[in-house]
């Protein structure tokens, strides 16, 4: 299960390459769209496959929750579960749990949280993440890490490297301590964190890098901080890690973000944007965004994008999207969610293509400046 650069820009840090998995290949730049309980909201497996996806995330702490490791494991794990033959990334609920504040409390040992759903207490060591993540069934495993939040001072930050360096060692050597993970042919990817200072960010990468086998991830980022030093720790990182290793960016982002972060040697992508803003009615374009809810569109007979090949926009006028909204009838939502997928999804099958022939460089420029127009 190896990771392979197939080519690489001149002008740029773009690679193009492919992670090797047991359950097919995953050709970077890759954006995975994110199936938090084992759906991708209004998609089924085969619109996704159909829309171009080679791989898509699900949240460990979701579906530890609901349905729980009982139901998945007897499906014969999540892939069976929902019916998705292709990859799967887990991540390994720390952020989740991080989030829930007041519910939790955090050792060197690991994390217990109370249940937002009844209340009942459970804990994540790094051993359970894996543990769980193995019986899942993921094709790629994160380490379990200790997120700190955005605009946190220094020595938060420096306490929450020192775990994540601590824990990716321990869920290493419980991988390596079993047979399941080498049965498994899944990867494992270690998580850099440091928030945007430069030695805690360097001084992370360092201690974790001795357990990443093809990937590594970059976390702590797009957790509300500013697009100038989130860009700035990109640029860093493809300065400190080994340009043979994928790097994943967690949770970016929005087009023209993907765009810039692939620029800096970025190969792999998770976002809940092109879902959620379907929901509101936000349609993802190469020329911005449009909300279909704008008045403008109640008798405009085009289809939503004119070079889209979804079965929404070769389907179905804006009228009678923006009809559907209106009534917030489901199928207004999953039309939007189909479109929006697709658009990311061709979004990093051009990137792929233009660093391949040598031209994502001036192709970048063209499409970022048309990207910042919105239409809404
Ligand atoms: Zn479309």
């Amino acid at each position: 299960m190896t990771f392979s650069l197939l080519s690489e820009d001149t002008a740029t840090s773009a690679r193009a390459g492919q992670l090797s998995t047991t359950r097919g290949d995953i050709d970077t730049p890759a954006f995975m769209p994110i199936g938090t309980y084992g759906a991708v909201k209004t998609l089924s497996p085969k619109d996704l496959d159909e829309a171009g996806a080679d791989v898509i995330l699900g949240n460990t702490y979701h579906l530890y929750l609901r349905p729980g490791m009982e139901i998945i494991g007897a499906a014969g794990g999540l892939h069976k579960f929902m019916a998705w033959e292709k990859p799967i990334l887990t991540d390994s609920g720390g952020f989740q749990v991080f989030s829930l504040a007041k519910l939790r409390k955090i050792s060197d040992e690991g994390v217990t949280f109370k249940s937002t759903l009844d209340g009942s207490e459970h804990r994540f060591t790094p051993e359970r993440a894996i543990e769980i993540q193995l019986a899942l069934g993921s094709d790629i495993i994160m380490a379990l890490d200790e997120c700190a939040p955005g605009g946190a001072d220094c020595e938060t930050v420096r306490k929450a490297v020192a775990r994540t360096a601590s824990w990716t060692e321990r869920c290493h050597t419980f991988l390596e301590e079993g047979d399941q993970f080498l049965r498994s042919g899944a990867h494992f990817f270690p998580i850099v964190h440091g928030g945007a200072d430069e030695a805690l960010r360097r001084e992370s990468a360092e201690t974790v890098l001795p357990f990443a086998g093809s990937g590594i991830a970059i976390g702590g980022l797009a957790v509300g901080e500013e697009k100038v030093p989130m860009f700035e720790t990109v640029e860093l990182m493809n300065s400190v890690l080994p340009r043979e290793k994928l790097r994943y960016l967690m949770g970016v982002g929005k087009p023209e973000d993907i765009i810039r972060a692939v620029s800096l040697g970025v190969d792999l992508f998770d976002c809940v944007l092109p879902t959620r803003n379907a929901r509101n009615g936000q349609f993802f374009m190469w020329d911005g965004t449009v909300n279909i809810l704008n008045s403008r569109f109640s008798h405009d007979m085009a289809p939503i994008s004119e070079t889209c090949g979804c079965y929404c926009c070769t389907t179905f006028t804006r009228a009678y999207i923006r009809h559907l909204f209106k009534l917030n009838e489901v199928l207004g939502l999953r039309l939007a969610s189909l479109h929006n997928v697709t658009f990311y999804l061709n979004l990093m099958r051009s990137i792929r293509e233009k660093i391949g022939d040598g031209t994502f460089d001036s192709w970048t420029r063209e499409k970022l400046t048309a990207l910042n127009s919105s239409n809404d």
